[in-house]
């Protein structure tokens, strides 16, 4: 089983937080989604003989796609790859795209589950974040979709911003509930370097929120969903049972994926190539035949971190029989010393974070990390 990722790389504006790559100049767009859609023909062959078994419209805005542009990708990966019978097809998309008759030609085309970036129903922090659309907006789009029976669907929800303090969290996983949501990820505000935001903080015009604020909102986060029947599959993740991300759950089971567009990075077992972050680079790059991505081999070590960092942010934890390292003995006081914490889990073959340890899932994992001469 394998995964596609289309990086749909256009935004209405720019959030203020937002590292990701995008434009807001669509002036071009016919000519980077052309030159996608050759993308996808030409790197056809790097999935031959596998199933795609999910396809995922990220960016960027997806939702800002004619339905025609999004139909005749779909079309030219049904003619190109074999597609799984029943594949999980997300698209990503914004409040202020969703309508009704939006809904319907998206389900029409094949889409069978909404990412919706919600991030907030406060007005103030859709604008402080520079978010297009209004908290009206995400309530009645939330409706819409709940209402359109696609086969899932989850929003996007942002904690730990300044001032933001238990109530007003509360308020926020409180109105999302109430909306039905099957699946929800929800992320901690991080300051990104060269973004509008960092800018706003190094000037002082925002103070960062204290981390004992944000720590104390996971836990919080962690409460609701477990109250609410919502598992906590990834640290950033939780969902009803049967509307788990596929897509994401495979990435980080190691799964192999193409990415297209600008940006986009692929995996086949060993490789990891990531395109240009540049449109016009890009699309000049695929029209010319020219390099428009670089691309790195994993060493055994490389790959061994990897499982350790995705795999620990998950419920299921790190499958010590599928990595190249003996980490219980290459890091035993490490590992001890988290396990004593009440950190860490060594259980079935496996090493599991603790409900405790989903504060630390990154540090922990840095600290099991192997270098090339271990074994
Ligand atoms: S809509 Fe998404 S991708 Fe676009 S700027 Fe905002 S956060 Fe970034």
């Amino acid at each position: 089983m394998a995964g596609l990722y289309i990086h749909i790389p256009f935004c209405r504006q720019a959030c203020t937080y937002c590292d990701f790559h995008f434009s807001t100049n669509t002036k071009r767009k016919e000519e980077v989604l052309s030159a996608m859609q050759r993308e996808l023909e030409l790197r056809a062959e790097e999935l031959k003989g596998a199933t795609i078994d999910t396809i995922y419209f990220g960016g960027g805005t997806p939702s800002l796609i004619a339905i025609e542009e999004l139909a005749s990708m779909l079309r030219t990966m049904r003619e190109r790859f074999t597609i799984a019978t029943d594949p999980e097809i997300t698209l990503e998309a914004n409040p202020d795209d969703i309508t009704e008759e939006r809904l319907a030609a998206w389900k029409a085309a094949g889409i069978t589950r909404i990412s919706l970036g919600t991030q907030s129903f406060r007005e103030e922090r859709l604008r402080f974040m520079g978010r297009a659309h209004t908290a009206n907006e995400a309530i009645r789009s939330i409706d819409l979709i709940a209402k359109a029976s696609f086969a899932s669907w989850t929003i996007d929800l942002i904690y730990g911003l300044p001032d933001m303090g238990l109530p007003e969290w509360d308020e926020q996983l409180t109105i999302a509930l109430d909306h039905g949501m099957p699946h929800l990820s929800a992320y901690c505000l991080t300051v990104e370097p060269r973004t509008a935001l960092a800018h706003q903080v190094k000037k002082g015009l925002v103070k960062e929120a204290d981390d004992a604020d944000q720590s104390a909102q996971f836990d919080r986060l962690m409460e609701r969903m477990d109250t609410a029947g919502l598992d906590h599959y990834e640290i950033s993740n939780f969902g009803r049972s049967g509307h788990y991300s596929r897509h994401n759950t495979s990435y980080w089971n190691g799964a192999h994926y193409l990415g297209i567009g600008p940006s986009a990075h692929s995996f086949d077992g060993r490789t990891r190539r990531w395109n240009v972050r540049s449109n016009a680079a890009y699309t000049k790059g695929v029209d010319t035949g020219g390099t428009y991505w670089e691309s790195e081999t994993l060493s055994a070590a490389d790959r061994t971190n990897e499982r350790l960092m995705t795999g620990l942010r998950t419920q299921w934890g790190v499958d010590l029989s599928a990595i190249e390292h003996d980490i219980l003995n290459i890091h035993s006081s490490a590992v001890q010393g988290h396990v004593s914490k009440g950190h860490l889990q060594v259980r079935d073959g496996r090493l599991v974070l603790s409900k405790a340890g989903r504060h630390f899932a990154d540090r922990i994992a840095s600290d099991l990390f192997v270098v090339a001469h271990d074994r």
